[in-house]
């Protein structure tokens, strides 16, 4: 008895220390994806509360890559990629390993993937990806600008390295495919690869230069710039993370840390986060992650101009305000286990291999890639209706199609 009353007291406790607040529109996770949907549903004039635990734009939007990279039109299941998928997968160092301990979790989302790396479903994947891509530089340009973020902007292009002659004679047909899509694209010999960044070493294969790629030099300012446009417009944010998702007469209510939230419309947009808050609203995805790494390196002025990706290494060496960054691979191993040590060590030998006088990292980093199986992100109403809508899943190409994301969930919401 006593024990009952106990907890009783305790329940009641909760209950009195919950806000409670009701709005017309919630966003549930303050990402890039998060942040950009808020502007533009509250520049609508819609009311809008960003619900999220920590700073705005601290997870995946924080430790990207930075590169707006409208011409990535290539989903990461290739049949090339599936040809080589074992022994990518088991070779630690590979530029996309997994963590054999999350193997039974992750396999139906590897089986999945798989399946979406066969010819027929890549071309389609790619079609899909494409058409998300088509205006995105536009788009950040005008966001940028709205939000007083232009000079975070880079416009010098991106290179694609390829070591040997036979790793660029075999990017020839992802080459035509991305013609094919009318992507501007230039190839390079050695020595033209050279001439436009002096400082790589000698290579005997050859670039793909996109000339029209645009980059942010600071991806967590244009983070932090997001969110005061945001807060200034009028957003509201509150420091919770939700918990349960239940539709019901009065809206949809969220049942966050010492909050009960009720909203006639909710946006899921918790990056990796975001598989089981959709399943508790009916709506079953394979949601998983690719976990990214970056290695910083303070530096007055960086080695290269613009982002340089030695595709054999699967990373970026991205120039950004003062430092270089280096950001990329894929590492399948859930949201659960810590930083893996021994993927830091091979992206700090990989880079090192390209600039051997690389000193120490200055810091480093891990964050998780919302990830789809088909490299397409999730963007629709949910299944039992436009009140909650689905806005994750954007992998390798999340900072790219946040403002088309926000574009799209405000038709839904409109419609
Ligand atoms: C190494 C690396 C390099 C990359 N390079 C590029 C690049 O060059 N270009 C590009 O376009 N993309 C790049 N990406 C991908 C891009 O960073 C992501 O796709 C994008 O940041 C995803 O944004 P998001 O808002 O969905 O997720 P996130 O930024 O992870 O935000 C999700 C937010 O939801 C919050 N959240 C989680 N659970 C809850 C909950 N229950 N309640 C409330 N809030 C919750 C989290 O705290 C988090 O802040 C890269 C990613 C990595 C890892």
């Amino acid at each position: 008895m006593f024990l009952i009353g106990v907890v009783s007291r305790v329940l009641k406790a909760r209950v009195n220390s919950m806000e409670k607040l009701k709005t017309e529109i919630a966003i549930i996770g303050g990402g890039v994806i998060g942040l950009t949907i808020a502007l533009r549903l509250r520049s609508e004039g819609r009311e809008v509360v960003v619900i999220e635990p920590n700073e705005p734009g601290s997870g995946a939007s924080y430790g990207n890559a930075g590169t707006i990279a409208d011409y990535a039109i290539i989903p990461v299941g290739t049949p090339a990629v599936l040809k080589n998928l074992v022994s990518l997968l088991f070779d630690a160092d590979s530029p996309l390993a997994i963590r054999k301990a999350a193997l039974p979790t992750l396999f139906p989302w590897l089986m999945r993937f798989a399946y979406e790396a066969l010819p027929h479903r890549y071309r389609h994947n790619t079609a899909r990806i494409a058409e998300l891509l088509s205006d995105a530089s536009s788009e950040w340009l005008e966001l940028a600008s709205e939000i007083g973020a232009s000079e975070l902007l880079s416009a010098k292009g991106c290179l694609y390295l390829y070591q040997t002659e036979k790793a660029f004679r075999a990017a020839s047909s992802d080459v035509a495919r991305r013609a094919s899509y009318g992507i501007a694209q230039e190839l390079l010999n050695p020595n033209e690869v050279r001439s436009l960044e002096p400082n790589l070493p000698e290579i005997s294969g050859g670039g793909v230069f996109f000339p029209k790629a645009i980059n942010f030099t600071d991806p967590s300012k244009v983070m932090d710039v997001l969110a005061s446009a945001a807060r200034q417009a009028g957003v509201e944010f509150v420091k919770a993370s939700v918990e349960r998702l239940s539709r019901e007469r009065e809206g949809v209510r969220m049942t966050a840390t010492n909050h009960d939230i009720v909203s006639k419309a909710v946006v899921i947009a918790a990056g990796a986060y975001s598989g089981t808050l959709a399943a508790q609203i009916g709506d079953r995805v394979h949601l998983d992650t690719e976990r990214g790494y970056h290695l910083e390196f303070d530096m007055d002025v960086a080695p290269v101009e613009r982002p340089v990706c030695p595709t054999h290494h699967g990373f970026y060496f991205c120039p950004m305000q003062g430092r270089l960054r280096v950001a990329g691979t894929v590492e399948l191993g859930g949201l659960n286990a810590p930083l893996n040590p021994r993927r830091l060590d091979v992206l700090l030998a990989n880079a090192r291999r390209v600039f051997p006088e690389l000193g120490e990292p200055s810091r480093s980093w891990m964050g998780f890639r919302p990830s789809m199986p088909d490299s397409v992100p999730v963007i629709r109403p949910s299944k039992g209706g436009r009140d909650v809508v689905l806005a994750f899943g954007h992998g390798h190409i999340g900072l790219t199609l946040a403002p088309r994301t926000a574009r799209m969930v405000s038709a839904i919401l409109a419609a």
